[in-house]
């Protein structure tokens, strides 16, 4: 294959939609998508971001932490998660912005202990001890990094300090990579009940050229044996968009999942940004361009195609599931106003819409949990109109919106203040109303994120002109 002439970064595409005369993301009120033949592929010049971004007011250092413990005081309510950061990887995947540290053969253990200290510091107070957390998610980074007895003694101690639902959803992220059999019966035996692999693609020349280590072949069996012993959802991430995946490389990574014994299988598309090596290799010439805005509009909607011949059942925009054990509780509710608690070096988390990041940098937060300080680094609180904001957001991933209902929820005229937003991407093949659903086509499914940053925008500022 050859290499592509042209090569648009997350960052590029984002300033094409946001124009020059805007230089903050909240500040993109110009939600008219193009009128054109192929919404699906020309809609908008480019995606406006990854996640709906709501403004707040900042706090750092010890200011974020006495604003965070003033909400720790209070109960949770409502469906609440729970989030354990995990950071650290034994390779770095050439696409990642997120790799923190590598792993050493001491960081298992030492991790462990200072991450159980830290889950035992504030368990005490309202919001960690009361009320039950509906889903916990073990992400990173590498989880599945973790020495099996560590995993093990992580998982009791989650369930140690924090409520946990009786049926709650206990998702271990990770890579087949170092995954061996122990590990999987140290993490079911602690009470994993879900297992999120980020395969991304089966393709083994694909997957080497990013710097994922293992074959096809070692992750398919990975997979069966996971799905082997009976005890979790199964799923998998697939990304679109890599170089060398083309059309026929990624209709075949959806056929692989599909024929395996998978619960649940997320298609994202690929976000190059500038600072990855993946970014920085494109741009030197040394890889060719991935699929550019087209060809992945094409490649979302033959995935959808594929999987919605199959019968796997979408439970958003991205998340299908074949079984009924696959739940999807910490991605659905994770983006909405839920209450979510963090724990971990680089971990981040929302209470009663103050959203807190735990301190990224290694020896900074082993240092601040050694002296029994909580290790939040930075918070946000949230503005007049934060929840009903969230919840247009996460309801637009689920592929429809009902703004009526939403409207009488918040008492607020949310349906009026976005109809002609709705009028306008309908006119443009985004939207099929159905009575008051604003269903979106599959056009609109593949723009949904740029959609929800836009309608969030307008809402947030409409809502604030009409006090
Ligand atoms: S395993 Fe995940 S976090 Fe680590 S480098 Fe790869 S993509 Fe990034």
């Amino acid at each position: 294959m050859q290499p592509k002439s042209v090569h648009k970064s997350f960052e590029s595409s984002q300033r094409s939609m946001m124009g020059s005369h805007v230089s903050a993301l909240e500040d993109m009120v110009n939600f008219e998508a193009e009128i054109t033949d192929n919404p699906l592929k020309n809609a908008f010049r480019g995606k406006a971001t990854v996640h709906t971004h709501i403004p707040g007011q900042s706090f750092m250092g010890e200011e974020a932490v006495f604003v965070i413990k003033n909400q720790y005081e209070n109960k949770r309510n409502g469906t609440s998660l729970a989030y354990i950061h995990v950071p650290f990887c034994e390779t770095r995947c050439l696409y990642c912005l997120f790799y923190q540290n590598p792993l050493r053969p001491e960081s298992s253990r030492h991790y462990t202990d200072l991450l159980i200290k830290e889950l035992q510091l504030w368990s005490d107070l309202a919001a960690q001890k009361n009320e039950p957390i509906h889903a916990v998610y073990f992400g990173g980074g590498t989880p599945t990094a973790l020495e099996p007895q560590d995993l093990y003694q992580l998982i009791k101690a989650v369930r140690t300090y924090l409520p946990l639902a009786n049926d709650c959803e206990i998702t271990l992220e990770g890579r087949i990579h170092h995954f061996p059999e122990e590990k999987m019966e140290a993490a079911f035996k602690a009470g994993v009940n879900r297992v999120s692999l980020g395969v991304q693609t089966f393709n083994t020349q694909v997957r080497q050229t990013m710097r994922r280590v293992d074959d096809r072949d070692s992750m398919i069996r990975s997979i069966e044996k996971l799905a082997s012993f009976n005890q979790a959802s199964i799923v998998c991430d697939l990304i679109y968009g890599f170089p060398y995946q083309d059309m026929a490389v990624w209709e075949d990574d959806v056929k692989t999942a599909i024929s395996l014994p998978l619960d649940g299988v997320d298609c994202y598309q690929l976000n190059v940004f500038e600072k990855s090596p993946l970014g920085k290799f494109i741009a030197n010439g040394k890889l060719p361009a991935g699929a550019d805005k087209e060809e992945r509009a094409e490649m979302f909607a033959r995935s959808v195609e594929l999987l919605t011949q199959a019968q796997w059942r979408r439970l958003s925009n991205n998340h299908w599931c074949q079984t009924f054990r696959e739940r999807n509780i910490y991605n659905r509710f994770g983006k909405s106003a839920a209450d979510c608690l963090a724990f971990g070096s680089g971990a981040g988390g929302k209470l009663n819409g103050y959203s807190f990041m735990i301190e990224r940098k290694y020896d900074e937060w082993a240092k601040k949990v050694e002296a029994g300080i909580k290790p939040i680094a930075f918070a946000s609180a949230p503005n007049a109109h934060w929840h009903a904001l969230r919840t247009v957001s996460s309801e637009m991933e689920l592929g429809r919106i009902n703004m009526r209902r939403l409207s009488e929820a918040y008492s607020l005229p949310l349906s009026t203040l976005s109809q002609d937003v709705f009028d306008q991407w309908t006119k443009a093949g985004l939207i099929t109303p159905v009575g008051d659903w604003m269903v979106q086509t599959v056009a609109g499914q593949f723009w949904h994120t740029t959609m929800a940053q836009l309608l969030v925008n307008v809402l947030g500022k409409r809502l604030a002109q009409n006090k």
